[in-house]
């Protein structure tokens, strides 16, 4: 299930160039789920193709994982103006689209705190919760969520990129 072309379903709907779907294997065994949109994927209409899409990429590439072999997505599909985070409404009104991505895979992991509050309401600091293995309800199919790091954080942080280095890892042998 996908927003309709020109889904109003909520307010970021006004400051988006476009909605940005989830790339990737649609039968993906893994999904990975950011925050949201950042301005280059609203111009461009893919998710992490940004700054730290690319390190993802890198770090992906360094790891000997198929970016294409995996699914990637955002809690929110719309941009947040000046990229604040997703409001609770927000996140809800995009959920169904959100829940649907996360079907029958393996494992989604959550790339950082937004995405862990939003798909498993895990408040915890990323240092206690990273790599662990949280049961997620899916729709009434449990499946594993693995918090880690968002790439942006990796950017000038050795512990997180080392953290989301071990998640990687983990995801590659699910694959
Ligand atoms: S964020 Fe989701 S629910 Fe909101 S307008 Fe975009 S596609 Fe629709």
């Amino acid at each position: 299930m996908e927003p309709e072309e020109g889904c109003r379903l909520c307010g970021l709907h006004q400051g988006r160039s476009r909605i940005v779907l989830a790339s990737g294997d649609p039968a993906a065994r893994v999904c990975l789920v950011g925050e949201a949109p950042g301005e280059k994927e609203d111009r461009e209409g893919s998710p992490f193709v940004g700054r730290s899409g690319k390190l993802l990429d890198r770090m992906l590439a360094e790891e000997g994982v198929d970016r294409s072999s995996l699914l990637i997505t955002n809690t929110v599909k719309c941009r947040p103006p000046g990229n604040r985070d997703p409001r609770p409404e927000e996140m809800a009104a995009c959920r169904p689209f959100l829940l649907s991505e996360l079907a029958e895979r393996d494992a989604v992991v959550a790339l950082g705190r937004s995405a862990c509050r939003a798909l498993a309401g895990l408040e915890a600091p990323m240092k206690d919760i990273v790599n662990s293995r949280v049961p997620l309800d899916v729709d009434g199919n449990e499946t594993v969520l693995i918090p880690t790091y968002h790439p942006a954080a990796c950017i000038y942080r050795k512990e997180a990129r080392e953290g989301l280095r071990e998640t990687i890892r983990a995801v590659k042998g699910m694959l």
